[in-house]
């Protein structure tokens, strides 16, 4: 396992952990506190454009272990499931541009009004199968994200490391998996999907699952102070010889949003280098 007690370079700050800052904003933040990546979403790079995200990245020298998000696939019609692909598309230009490792899909959930989650499942993946063509034109890799059970229904209809590692085993190369701690830690075959995921793991990302979780999508912890062993699951990532970064991304409006952003970065600073 790699030793991340003096270390900088491996935490990548995922832009929803300061949620307040612009890209121009989370760069010098990352400046000043000594960190040299970012994951960022697709707003803030949207809201400079990627022409001049690219540009701000490069010139700050910075990494960027991931951009968030594509997917969603699944919709009531074609009309729908065409205009996810095409943003699909655009999201894959927007990785392209900013020199991101790879570009996090989330699978998407029901359609409005169905029940019928079989055909979500297929959608999901026909989507992705898709959209990879033109990502391995750009040389971007997928990584589809399982997300907890929880969100099934409205946000990702893949839920766990298996599901994930099935797909990639059926779409092949230019398809890999993002692993969020926090949406997987629960799965009683966490270890052996992951030994199984090997080489397709390409992005990794911590926060922490807080007792009692007060929100299903805006309460999640800052590493330490949930009951995730971060550690333990760092080193069944690692095993699979995983070298990327490790991405701090804290959805949080009851807490971590009301704070300095400056703030914020220190403590995951301190958290990475001593739970993570
Ligand atoms: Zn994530």
């Amino acid at each position: 396992m790699r030793d991340l007690s003096s270390d900088s370079k491996l935490l990548a700050i995922n832009s929803a952990t300061v949620k307040a800052w612009s890209l121009e904003q989370l760069i010098e933040g990352c400046k000043r506190a000594g960190i040299s990546a970012i994951a960022p979403w697709r707003d803030i790079v949207q809201a400079v454009g990627v022409e001049k995200a690219g540009k701000l990245i490069r010139a700050a020298g910075f990494d960027v272990s991931c951009l968030c998000r594509g997917g969603m696939f699944p919709a009531s019609d074609a009309a729908g499931r065409r205009a996810a692909l095409e943003d699909n598309k655009r999201a894959v230009d927007e990785a392209a541009g900013i020199g991101a490792n790879c570009l996090v899909l989330i699978a998407g959930g029901l359609p409005k009004g169905s029940k019928d989650l079989g055909a979500a499942h297929e959608q999901v993946r026909d989507g992705i199968a898709a959209l990879l063509p033109y990502a391995r034109d750009a040389g971007v890799p997928l990584a589809i994200e399982p997300l907890h059970p929880m969100t099934a229904a409205d946000r990702a209809c893949v839920n766990t490391m298996g599901h994930a590692n099935n797909l990639c085993d059926e779409l092949g190369e230019g398809l890999g998996i993002a692993l969020d701690a926090y949406h997987v830690w629960w799965d009683p075959d966490l270890a052996a999907q992951i030994e199984r995921a090997g080489k397709r793991i390409v992005t990794y990302h911590v926060c922490d699952w807080l007792v009692p979780t007060r929100d299903l999508v805006f309460d999640r912890g800052m590493p330490g102070d949930g009951v995730i062993d971060l550690k333990h699951l760092r080193g069944l990532v690692e095993a699979t010889g995983y070298s990327g970064h490790i991405d701090v991304e804290i959805f949080s409006t009851l807490d971590w949003w009301k704070r300095d952003p400056d703030e914020v970065l220190s403590i995951c600073l301190e958290r990475h280098r001593s739970v993570v």
